[in-house]
């Protein structure tokens, strides 16, 4: 006698990333690669599109550095009014959201390069913003949970090629940190 037949397994989706994340991340793959190879132009309107994605989906964490980096890009690219635009935006979520250290890292960094691509008017004001705007006390933004000794990083994240400093990035635990862009742990 034959037995009934099992009902055929539902097909199920494929475990993994969302396809919207999975495109988005495939974008910031490309980003990075843009921006590396000097394609600032490029680079900038898909960092840009990015943030505001992240932005729009309260992805706070990963929101500012994109916002950060179409910045870069746009400066780079020689439009320095879309570019301090779009740092503002970066620094002021950090600022929003009272993260302090964040803040003064990013800020501090953003002033750096500022006046290295000879913008001295712009970080001037990005200066007295900060100034304005900061806890008047360092201890608010010295880092909290920064390992003693911080272990060595990856110059790259494995998973979206973003560029890791150990200077500008959050610790998860002593051996791990977070990419700033895709929120991977890197370590
Ligand atoms: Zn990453």
């Amino acid at each position: 006698m034959r037995r009934g037949r099992r009902s055929p397994m539902r097909r199920r989706r494929p475990k993994g990333p969302p396809p919207q994340h999975d495109r988005a991340h495939r974008a910031l793959q490309r980003a990075h690669r843009l921006m590396e190879n000097g394609d600032y132009v490029n680079a900038a309107d898909i960092f840009e599109r990015l943030a505001r994605g992240a932005h729009d989906r309260g992805m706070l964490r990963q929101a500012p550095r994109l916002y950060l980096q179409a910045g870069r890009a746009h400066m780079l690219a020689g439009d320095s009014d879309r570019g301090a635009d779009l740092l503002r935006q970066g620094l002021n979520i950090f600022a929003e959201a009272q993260r302090w250290p964040q803040l003064h890292q990013a800020g501090q960094r953003v002033m750096d390069e500022l006046e290295q691509w000879g913008h001295t008017d712009l970080a001037a004001e990005f200066d007295g913003w900060l100034k304005g705007i900061l806890p008047e006390k360092p201890e608010a933004y010295q880092h909290a949970g920064t390992p003693a000794r911080r272990p060595q990083l990856p110059v790259h994240c494995s998973s979206c090629g973003g560029p890791i400093r150990a200077d500008d990035v959050e610790w998860l635990d002593a051996t791990t940190a977070e990419c700033p862009y895709c929120g991977s742990g890197v370590r």
